[in-house]
């Protein structure tokens, strides 16, 4: 199936003109005279041509395609060899720093076959995706800090869609996929930038309620958890659209059902267990159950994939502490939708997720979050990875635990309870 005309695409496109909109106007809130890098699959070039046009329409400067290509990726881990793995294309995210430290908006459409790299050997994947992570640094850390404004976005492509409708013939396994993926970004509705209006008050109702009861901590139970988490000293609660460092208001994330904050890296105690499989380098891994003692992951079980879970946490000192954590109703559109999509953007927006690595520097009150001493100071997590990872479920229970002791319900059964 070649997939690259509108006419030939198994769903209706004007909703990618709204997809489209609501990426470069919601998303991005992309400002006049504002430079845009875009990055994607080749296959997503229906959507591609249609966020430059309204880029342009919304007063860009110059929108650069940067594309690429599942099978194009997988010819490196077949044949290069192993000393090659250790280097990346360190030019291109220092050129894409500078971009953002010249005011360019990002854009990534994230839409690749999740199960990509599971035939390949583990230890090759973890050598390059160690490498790559190390060189993308100039360019990650300017969005982990939100320097710039971004938006991350999906697109059906057929591998992927084959994973999540596996039973279907492929033009109707991208049809379905299209259809959630336009439900749960909101456009599937007329007015889908009043929609978008009204769900993010929902989430600063979420944000203000937990910023003002400012909790010590958080006590989760489950099946398989029962789970302390430490929140971060000035810690602050986000959701949907926050204020960018170069004074953008934009919404990094379609779909966003995510209230989040930074844990403190040192205070973590206890089990959990995963709700939901992680897709991680092409691989698929279920099952994952870790127990946590000062902050640090002291051990580490999965079902399936548990190397490629190992390889993960030994990255570097704060990969096996927490960088995130995150609370999502389990009612959410995604939730509700039964499906299990092998993607990050949708699966930790179906679920309360925690992420290892990274904290969000954003997430913290004042000054705290200018100076990566305080940072680390107030608890958070520095790391070259971030990895989120869902444990919410309709089982779940989450107490917020004030600085004396005094216990708050915050969800039963998954639901908000306030
Ligand atoms: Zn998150
Ligand atoms: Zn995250």
């Amino acid at each position: 199936m070649s997939v690259l005309a509108d006419e030939d695409l198994p769903f209706d496109v004007k909703m990618l003109d709204r997809l489209a909109e609501v990426s470069i106007r919601v998303g991005l809130n992309l400002q006049e005279g504002q430079d845009l890098i875009i990055t994607g699959p080749v296959e997503a070039l229906p959507l591609v041509r249609r966020l430059s046009a309204e880029a342009y329409r919304n007063g860009a400067g110059i929108v650069t395609a940067m594309l690429s290509d599942d099978e194009l990726a997988l010819t490196r881990y077949q044949y290069a060899s192993d000393e090659s793995l250790d280097s990346a294309p360190e030019w291109m995210f220092k050129a894409m720093g500078d971009a953002f430290d010249n005011n360019t908006a990002r854009l990534a459409i994230s839409a690749s076959n999740p199960l990509l790299l599971s035939e390949q050997d583990p230890a090759r994947v973890a050598r390059a995706a160690k490498s790559m992570s190390l060189a993308a640094k100039p360019a990650m850390e300017r969005i982990t800090n939100f320097n710039t404004n971004w938006n991350v976005l999906a697109y059906p492509v057929l591998a992927w869609a084959k994973q999540v409708f596996p039973d279907k013939k492929d033009d109707e396994a991208v049809a379905a996929l299209a259809e959630a993926i336009f439900s749960i970004s909101r456009v599937d509705n007329e007015d889908p930038m009043t929609a978008w209006k009204v769900h993010q008050e929902t989430l600063t109702e979420r944000q203000n309620w937990l910023n003002e009861k400012d909790f010590y901590a958080l006590h989760y139970t489950a099946p398989g958890t029962d789970l302390t988490i430490g929140l971060a000293d000035g810690h602050e609660w986000k959701g949907g659209a926050s204020l960018a460092k170069n004074g953008i208001t934009c919404t990094p994330n379609i779909p966003t059902e995510e209230v989040f904050t930074t844990p403190h890296a040192d205070r973590v105690e206890g089990v959990v267990r995963a709700s939901k499989p992680l897709v991680l380098r092409g691989n698929v891994i279920e099952g994952i159950e870790v127990r946590f003692e000062g902050g640090k992951i002291v051990e580490a079980k999965a079902d399936k994939g548990e190397e490629v879970f190992k390889q993960l946490i030994e990255t570097d000192e704060g990969a096996r502490k927490l960088g995130e954590v995150a609370l999502v109703p389990h009612s959410s559109p995604i939730s509700a939708s039964g499906l299990l999509f092998y993607n990050t953007l949708y699966d930790e927006n179906a679920s309360c997720h925690i992420a290892l690595g990274q904290c969000y520097s954003k997430c913290f009150k004042g000054d705290i979050g200018k100076d990566p001493e305080k940072i680390a100071e107030a608890g958070g997590n520095s790391s070259n990875i971030h990895v989120d990872w869902m444990i919410g479920s309709g089982e779940m229970d989450i107490d917020g635990i004030s600085k004396d002791g005094t216990r708050t319900p915050v969800m039963r059964k998954g639901e908000w309870v306030y």
